[in-house]
């Protein structure tokens, strides 16, 4: 039996979304925030905009959740122009796409886990303060690989503790957001 090429997938697996922007909304790409991926816009992060949760409200079988995929803006398929789009036009119907390939999710979330984790990585360089020569003098050890401390370079937490530079940047990343030695938040 013949079978169309476009019934090979569920028709749900597509859908449209209409969204419309007032004056007073400018915001940016409708709030949605996109990554282009092997020329796909894919969406990602919580919405946290107006106009977004206004749509997710109102439909709420056609929500637009992270790992969707947007395959057309008002009728452009090309991934600069459809980005072009969300930044000009005040509305916007777009075909949405609620399930990637395997290939595409990988690509996404492997893209997306190497951004959060730079996110997070620099947002606590920021709470980290150089050690001075006098913090660092004397028989100090870093708690975290029990080395000295002289001639590496060191910083100092939030809470006055201090450690090599690269141990604490890998605690805090890979482990706990805490001070190994006294527990208090770092971010
Ligand atoms: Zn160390
Ligand atoms: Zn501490």
């Amino acid at each position: 039996m013949c079978c169309p090429v476009g019934a090979r997938l569920p028709t749900f697996d597509f859908f449209e979304v209409l969204l419309q922007r007032s004056d007073h909304e400018s915001s940016e790409a409708f709030g949605l925030k996109v990554l282009c991926c092997d020329g796909l816009l894919i969406m990602y992060a919580e919405q946290d905009n107006g106009i977004l949760q206004r749509w997710n409200c109102d439909h709420p079988t056609k929500k637009i959740r992270e790992g969707y995929a947007i395959s057309s803006v008002n009728g452009k398929e090309d991934s600069q122009a459809m980005l072009a789009e969300f930044q000009s036009a005040t509305r916007i119907r777009m075909t949405v796409v609620s399930r990637l390939t395997p290939l595409q999710k990988r690509t996404f979330y492997s893209t997306i886990r190497a951004e959060r984790e730079m996110k997070k990585a620099n947002d606590i360089a920021q709470m980290l303060i150089p050690a001075t020569a006098a913090q660092i003098s004397g028989d100090a050890a870093c708690s975290i690989c029990l080395d000295d401390m002289k001639e590496i370079e060191a910083v100092c937490l939030p809470c006055g503790h201090i450690f090599h530079t690269e141990c604490a940047m890998k605690w805090l990343t890979k482990r706990s957001q805490c001070c190994p030695l006294c527990k208090r938040q770092v971010t």
